[in-house]
């Protein structure tokens, strides 16, 4: 019986998963990598042979270049994971963009390197008279720029006024370019950096979400691991209460009413929160700590503290008296372990909490 979804547990602990690794995404994300490869490195003798033997043109995106072709296992099956995850990844050539170094491995027509604009597409009259469609960023400049090079050794004929006026415009985004023998590098425009696998991966299994402080919290807490995976099950609503069973269920099977005052359903709210257990427990904690606790202000009670070690130990009491509550409550289930009124009616100590 699953409590969790598949796609909740491989998220990173710190989104709310619990960090365990999808051999399918993980598998992806490597497969993934080889559209990056394809595009960082178009000038090695790897892509000069592949674009020969497949006919396709440099500065072509991935996708553009394989579909429809015989291409090997291994290259169609980079060309699935690419279709079949490329609005969640955005990996091929419209989405990278270039941090311009010597501007040695930069296509100038093909490569977006300002701006996220491909210049054979925003100027294509230009690029159809060009006879340098594949220079690199630093070579076309280098020609264009220089004043004994004529015309017609630059455009297939002799350029019409109102292509001249186009030039301008066109160098405009190379004005600040000053080559440095930084290489150039290629950025992912979805992570703003390079390409790694990890990122992918969490791109794909979910995991880019923004941290959520509780779960950050849960895993920080110097506890004992069946007690942060508790705390995990129940920040993800999923202890096996009666109330969750029932509903997975879907029957009549289970008794659902709370085993210890028989008043309410036994969800989690109400055994940690509503039961009259549990408010005896929090009562105790908060005449202890002279904290006001609830259901709504669980997770921010920690921010009232500012000193680490204190804020550490606040932790292992809320811990503790939540895993105490579960503790009596399973008992009272299993072990028909009663809690008599008596229980209820004494004060509680630091002795009756436990983590164990
Ligand atoms: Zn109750």
């Amino acid at each position: 019986m699953h409590l969790v979804k598949w796609e909740k547990i491989v998220q990173p602990k710190k989104t709310g998963g619990l960090g365990i690794t999808d051999l399918q995404y993980r598998n992806d994300a490597l497969l993934a990598k080889w559209v990056w490869k394809w595009h960082q490195e178009n000038h090695k003798s790897w892509n000069k042979w592949m674009r020969e033997k497949y006919l396709i043109s440099q500065g072509t995106s991935f996708a553009d270049g394989f579909k429809n072709k015989k291409v090997s296992s291994f290259f169609s099956t980079v060309l699935n994971t690419l279709v079949t995850h490329q609005d969640k990844l955005k990996i091929d050539k419209e989405d990278l963009q270039w941090q311009i170094g010597n501007g040695e491995s930069i296509l100038f027509w093909h490569d977006a390197w300002s701006k996220g604009i491909i210049m054979a597409k925003a100027f294509p009259k230009l690029y159809s008279l060009s006879l340098f469609k594949h220079a690199s960023l630093k070579q076309f400049l280098d020609v264009i720029r220089n004043p004994r090079v004529s015309e017609t050794q630059l455009w297939k004929r002799n350029l019409r006024c109102w292509e001249q006026v186009e030039i301008p415009k066109l160098l405009s985004h190379a004005s600040n370019f000053i080559p440095c023998q930084r290489k150039d590098q290629m950025m992912w425009a979805i992570t703003n950096k390079p390409f790694n696998v990890k990122d992918c991966y969490d791109i794909l299994s979910g995991g880019n979400q923004i941290a959520f402080g509780a779960y950050n919290l849960i895993w920080s807490l110097k506890i004992p691991p069946k007690v942060h995976y508790f705390l995990w099950s129940l920040l993800s609503d999923s202890l096996p209460t009666a109330h969750l069973l029932q509903k997975r269920f879907k029957g009549n099977l289970i008794l659902s009413k709370c085993v210890i005052c028989h008043n309410s359903d036994e969800t989690q709210d109400h055994i940690f929160w509503g039961c009259e257990y549990a408010t005896w427990a929090w009562h105790f904690v908060e005449v202890w700590w002279e904290v006001k606790v609830s259901k709504n202000n669980f997770w921010s009670s920690f921010h009232k503290f500012k000193s680490p070690s204190v804020k550490a130990a606040w932790g292992i009491v809320l811990a503790a008296t939540l895993w105490t509550i579960w503790l009596s409550r399973n008992q009272t289930v299993f072990e028909n372990n009663k809690l008599g009124r008596k229980a209820l009616e004494g004060s509680p100590s630091p002795q009756n909490f436990t983590l164990v």
